[in-house]
């Protein structure tokens, strides 16, 4: 199958950029090595909307989260996915931190962020009353906020297809060969795709991306961030995101209320190799909760529900790469997007479409375009009365499967069904949250289960957690 152009990588970049690169009429297909969309970086982060204030000045970083916190506003809105402008605080505890917090507001000032103030003690107290009773001084951006990551990525590829991209799942690739026709890209199990244009946003493995191609080499140093997820119960313990002052390894440990109403908090930040860096460690953990306690004193450990890791693709000049290759004409790095990636994904998306046009040239606007995404929240939202209205047309929307979230059947079918379709329980559970609450998957996850395998006609046996070898069955006893 031949492409106008090919992306590697279903990570939110990977999905924004797809979307944005069909507002015009070209052929695009997304290449994703998993089983489903959001599996790496894009599944694992704060999800955070950053204020703009750390980039360096005068980096990629600096001007991209700028423009990106409106843009990514406004698209959450039209891809229907929950965000919350809830704003954040970076905090001082003692005296030595002070000047950090300081050197942030001259640094947002550069960084043309508007809006941003040092406020004092008392102020911070009555916006935060359960911060610890150290704090000192805080930087305030009031247009910070929370989104969920996976949920915004799920949408941004939904949306794509839905206007005519192609996901081509499983697909891992292995070979990057420029001929006379264009690219050909395979994938270790002899698949191929032909592209006029490939762009690399393969997260933690875009160098080694880059390097297929015969691109520039790049040197990517993959991070891990162990997080805590908290019982909603203690979501309410925080308004806004409380961040520390940063050191030499990035923004410190936070603690935030997420936009599905949890307490997160984390990250760490220690080198790994990619292999293993999804794995939480007893000292990671420990560090979480000995650094969150120091801004939130009253956390109540004993509700944590589960806990994650997540890797960034950070490289040594600490900037996104986004340009084409000087090597291999039609080839484009996106490379190296770690934090504030999430926040600036519409930025870069809008970036990468101007780098393409500069190749490819101008395309044709594609008048067929549609932007919104249907709301998949709809049921969630509706009054008792709507939903007994609703009930009664469709009678699984009465059938309750997960009760920690209250999702029903009816919305799990649909999430099976909607673009982009997964078969997975842990694709499902990012979906609609299936499994996401107290218990963790432990009532709802054999429901979900039974209803995967009804939709796909297939044998309970048959269904996979994250992808073909994930079987969670083994037979009926
Ligand atoms: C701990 C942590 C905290 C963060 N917090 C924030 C935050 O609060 N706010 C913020 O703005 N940013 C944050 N970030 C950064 C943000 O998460 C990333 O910038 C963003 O998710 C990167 O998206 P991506 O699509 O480039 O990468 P990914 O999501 O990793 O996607 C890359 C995709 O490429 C696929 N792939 C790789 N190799 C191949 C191959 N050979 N063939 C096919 N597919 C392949 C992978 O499977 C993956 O799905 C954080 C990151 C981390 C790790």
């Amino acid at each position: 199958m031949r492409y106008d152009i090919v992306i590697i990588g279903a990570g939110i970049i990977g999905a924004m950029t797809a979307r944005r690169l069909a507002m015009q009429k070209r052929s695009i297909c997304v290449l994703e090595k998993e089983s489903d969309v959001a599996c790496g970086a894009s599944k694992a982060n704060s999800g955070i909307v950053h204020g703009g204030f750390d980039p360096e000045p005068g980096t990629l970083k600096a001007r991209l989260n700028a423009e990106g916190i409106g843009k990514l506003y406004k698209a959450a809105k039209q891809l229907n996915v929950p965000i919350k402008n809830n704003g954040s605080l970076v905090c001082s505890f003692d005296e030595s931190e002070d000047g950090k917090i300081l050197e942030l507001f001259e640094r947002a000032k550069k960084n043309g962020i508007m809006g941003v103030s040092i406020i004092d003690k008392n102020k911070i107290k009555e916006l935060e009353p359960n911060i610890s009773d150290n704090v000192r001084i805080a930087l305030y951006a009031p247009a910070a906020g929370i989104v969920c990551p996976y949920e915004l990525t799920i949408a941004a590829m939904g949306n794509a297809m839905d206007n005519g991209v192609d996901l081509k799942l499983g697909f891992e690739v292995s070979s990057i060969k420029k001929e006379e026709g264009g690219f050909v890209v395979s994938s270790t199990d002899g698949k191929r795709v032909i592209a006029g244009v490939v762009i690399n946003c393969a997260g933690v493995r875009s160098g080694k991306i880059s390097e297929l191609a015969g691109a520039e080499t790049i040197d990517i140093m993959p991070r891990a961030g162990e997080y805590m997820v908290l019982d909603k119960s203690e979501g309410v313990k925080t308004t806004r995101t409380i961040f520390q002052a940063p050191g030499k390894e990035g923004k410190g440990i936070l603690v935030t209320p997420t936009v599905d109403g949890n307490l997160l908090i984390g990250p760490t930040a220690s080198l790994v190799d990619e292999a293993n860096g999804k794995d939480t460690t007893e000292g990671g953990l420990n560090a979480v909760m000995r650094y969150s306690q120091k801004s939130v004193p009253c956390i109540d450990y004993r509700k944590v529900i589960t806990s994650f890791s997540g890797i960034r693709a950070s490289e040594k000049n600490g900037d996104f790469i986004i340009e084409e290759s000087a090597n291999v004409q039609g080839f484009i790095n996106v490379a190296a997007i770690d934090s504030p990636g999430l926040t600036c994904c519409v930025s870069i998306a809008d970036m990468v479409a101007e780098t393409v046009n500069n190749i490819a040239g101008e395309a044709p606007i594609n008048t067929r375009f549609n932007c919104i995404r249907e709301d998949t929240h709809a049921f969630r939202k509706m009054n008792d009365e709507q939903k007994d209205a609703y009930i009664k047309e469709h009678p699984d929307y009465g059938e309750m499967v997960c009760r920690c979230e209250h999702i029903t059947k009816g919305e799990i079918i649909r999430a099976i069904v909607t673009n982009p379709q997964t078969y997975d329980v842990d694709g499902i559970k990012r979906r609609v949250r299936a499994g996401m609450g107290r218990c963790q998957g432990g009532f709802c996850g054999h429901s979900v289960m039974r209803i995967i395998a009804q939709v796909r006609k297939c044998r309970m046996e048959d269904v996979t957690k994250d992808g073909a070898d994930a079987k969670m069955v083994k037979g009926r006893v």
